[in-house]
Parts: C-alpha cells; sequence; structure tokens
C-alpha cells in the first residue's frame, strides 16, 4: 500500500561508514520488528496499531523508527506537537497522524491544510476550525480528549453536550476519535483506579453514541454525519496488560522501542503469562548507544579526575577519555555512578561527566585502545547497561533517559 510513498532516506550501518562518528545511536531493525510483532498479535488486525514517535521517537530518531513502523504495519503515528507531524509529512509519511498535544491558535489552518488529526478539548480551537474549515471548504479530523482522572488535558462530561452540539452543527469538523489517558496504569500492580478511569470512559463514549455518532466498524472508517469515530485509551503498559483497554486503535509508545513501562508492569506481565525464557524475551531494547575511546593514557596513584577534583585514584590508573557528556544527554548526575562497557566489560565513570567528555577507569581492561567502541546504553558481549539502570542510577525512568539522547546524534539502522 505504501509502495508508491517517498521513502525518507534513513542511514543504515550498510550505507555509512561509522567510523566517522564519535558518537552515535544503533537502532535494530530486528528487535524492532520483534516488538512490533508482539502487539500486533495482542491487539489483532482490526485494531488501529498507531506508533507513538514524540519526542524524536523517544530519543530512537523518528525518521528511522517512522520508516520501521511502516515496514512493520503501523497504521499511524501519534506525535505531541504541530511541528513534528509535518516533520513527518515533510519525509514522505502520508499516514494518518494524530497530534496530541496543544496546536497554537494561530496554526491550526496548517493542521487542515495537512490533513492532519488533532486532540481536541478548547472550544477556542472549535470555533477558529469552524472558521478556517468553511473558508477553505476542507474539513478537519478532531479527537476529543475526555477528561476520566488523569487531570492533564481533557474534557469534562459536563463540557461535552457542548461539543458534540457544536460537532453535529459543523460537519467539517469530523469527530475522528474520542480518547484518554491513564494516570498511573505502569506505576502499580493494583488496577483499581485504571478500572475507575474505564468506566468513566465508557460513560463519555456512551453520550457520544446517544448523541448519534458511531463506532467505526472498521480501521480507517471515517466521515459520515454524524461522524464514525474510533475510542482509544491504550498506552503500551495497557496494550500489554488489559485487552479491554484496546477498542478500535491503541497508542504505542515505549514499548515498541522494547522498553517496559515500568517494572511493575512487567511484573503484572509475568505474574499472567509466567516469567519468560531468558533467551526469548518478550521484549527487546531497540536501542544501543555507542561512542569510542578518545585517548587512553596512564594516570598514577593519587591523581584527581576532571572538574570538581571529584575523584582520586587509589592505584596507578588508565584512564580513558570519551567524547559525549551532558550535552549530548549523558546525564551528569552519572559522574561517578555509571559504567559503561568497553570489550565487553565494564568500566566505572571517573570524577564528574563534563558538557562533552566523559572519564571512565580502564585499568582493568588492559587490552582497552583509542577508538575501541564503547557502549553507553545497551549490549556489549554478555554485559547489558539497560535505560532502566542508567535511570536508577540517576532517580529517574527509562522514558527520560532515552528521550534525552541529543537528537543531532546520528541514528543508524542495524
Ligand atoms: C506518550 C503517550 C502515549 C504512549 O505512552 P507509552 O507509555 O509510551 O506507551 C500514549 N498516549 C498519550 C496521550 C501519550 O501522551
Amino acid at each position: 500500500m505504501h509502495d508508491t510513498l517517498r521513502q525518507p532516506e534513513i542511514r543504515r550501518a550498510d550505507n555509512v561508514d561509522l567510523s566517522r562518528y564519535n558518537s552515535w545511536v544503533e537502532i535494530s531493525r530486528a528487535a524492532f520488528a520483534h516488538n512490533f510483532r508482539f502487539f500486533r498479535n495482542r491487539v489483532g488486525d482490526e485494531v488501529e496499531l498507531s506508533s507513538v514517535v514524540k519526542a524524536n521517537a523517544y530519543g530512537h530518531g523518528w525518521r528511522e523508527i517512522a520508516t520501521l513502523a511502516r515496514e512493520n504495519g503501523a497504521d499511524s503515528f501519534c506525535v505531541h506537537s504541530l511541528d513534528e507531524a509535518l516533520d513527518l509529512r515533510g519525509a514522505g509519511f502520508e499516514e494518518d497522524v494524530l497530534i496530541m498535544g496543544h496546536v497554537p491558535l494561530q496554526r491550526l489552518e496548517e493542521v487542515v491544510e495537512h490533513d492532519l488529526r488533532m486532540m481536541l478539548v478548547n472550544g477556542e480551537s472549535l470555533e477558529l476550525l469552524a472558521e478556517i474549515t468553511e473558508r477553505l471548504e476542507k474539513r478537519v479530523r478532531v479527537h476529543l480528549k475526555v477528561e476520566t482522572g488523569t487531570h492533564r488535558q481533557g474534557i469534562t462530561e459536563d463540557e461535552l453536550e457542548h461539543f458534540l452540539a457544536y460537532l453535529r452543527e459543523h460537519p467539517r469538523i469530523v469527530l475522528d476519535g474520542v480518547y484518554t489517558h491513564y494516570a498511573n496504569i505502569e506505576d502499580t500492580t493494583r488496577h483499581d483506579y485504571a478500572e475507575s478511569q474505564l468506566e468513566r470512559f465508557r460513560r463519555h463514549s456512551d453520550r457520544i453514541l446517544a448523541a448519534g455518532f458511531q463506532v467505526a466498524r472498521h480501521k480507517h472508517e471515517e466521515g459520515g454525519e454524524p461522524s464514525f469515530f474510533r475510542r482509544h485509551t491504550a498506552c503500551s503498559a495497557a496494550v500489554a496488560l488489559f485487552p479491554r483497554t484496546h477498542y478500535e486503535m491503541v497508542r504505542l509508545g515505549i514499548s515498541q522501542y522494547g522498553l517496559w513501562s515500568s517494572k511493575e508492569t512487567y511484573l503484572s506481565y509475568i505474574l499472567e503469562h509466567g516469567a519468560p525464557d531468558p533467551e526469548a524475551p518478550v521484549l527487546r531494547p531497540v536501542m544501543t548507544w555507542k561512542t569510542r575511546l578518545g585517548q587512553v593514557k596512564p594516570v598514577p596513584a593519587g591523581a584527581y579526575i576532571g572538574y570538581g577534583c571529584s575523584y582520586q585514584t587509589t592505584r596507578d590508573s588508565r584512564i580513558a577519555i570519551l567524547p559525549v557528556g551532558y550535552s549530548d544527554g549523558y546525564d551528569r548526575r552519572l559522574s561517578n555512578q555509571a559504567y559503561v562497557l568497553v570489550r565487553g566489560r565494564r568500566a566505572p565513570v571517573r570524577g564528574r561527566v563534563c558538557m562533552n567528555l566523559t572519564m571512565v577507569d580502564v585499568t582493568d581492561i588492559p587490552d582497552a585502545a583509542l577508538e575501541d567502541e564503547v557502549v553507553l546504553l545497551g549490549r556489549q558481549g554478555e554485559q547489558e547497561i539497560t535505560a532502566g539502570q542508567l535511570g536508577d542510577w540517576i532517580g529517574t525512568i527509562n522514558y527520560e533517559v532515552v528521550t534525552r539522547i541529543q537528537p543531532k546524534l546520528p541514528r543508524i539502522v542495524v
């Protein structure tokens, strides 16, 4: 179906020379396909499987991931901002794209022009869309976001009637979807709060049905007066754990990248499905973040390493310098905390992580040499440093670790 679409140029291991780079992110095509297959099997063919590629595809590279998602049968994309949606359009992605964040009122016309789907919670946007679609003689597809207990974006049940009445009077504004987002589905192994949100969502969607709108009978069904719409509530954790949250569409973010939303989500999953064979994990991390040794040098016992003299060697050492630092997304709180992988072994970070440089101790890896490949995140030989581990070291979650890796670093599909 997409053969006729323009394929964006992406960097692949066979069309780039990796020795040109100081630091880069490798994206495993096989791991991505494995994860995507798992989720497609979970939701079935009839459910719209939307690949969430906001925040540079959680740091994985939006162009590369959107290409892989398309190859693996993603039905559509979700992004946060209008600009992210326009990036996809500019690169030739003509699939449906849902903008889940606020669109500046000033720029609503671009949503209409590029035939994007848009999250709707503001009456002001609605009125401007009515004026714009009338003037351009075009339609726009909106997804109403309803409040079910997260108290982030969303409209209440009281506001719903007003929106529905307005939409019925303005058929150019097509109610294409209604959705919500769970507050704590990934934070706990108790899911009573998510259940209560699902119940509230059901009340919203029943009122929309009562107003004459109909649920899309098959994937991609749209239009109609009043329109066909799809219901969606599920993020990764909900897709993995609760089939009854799937409805007509799911929004798959972190887990397509092979990361569990949380330890609790993983635990809930294996409590129900049994622990997987360690040789055949349910999800496979897609990303490996690499750099190389920029210098390897002897440092005598008692020497201080880096800014602040926060580390002093206790023996004659060999210190290696990595050309990567906090400006690349290697968090400064990893100073004197983290390990990196060199020649399949762990090398501890010594001293403070600098803006563009990081020092590691390779005394116990005597064969470590200039330009050796270093893994900051991912697997090398038998060793692995996960996004979750890096998150634990600095007091955050895997999501933040991967999304903060600088977009300027090349993403290479391997
Ligand atoms: C980011 C986001 C998702 C994806 O969540 P994951 O936990 O990464 O799967 C889904 N829905 C909304 C509204 C989001 O903002």
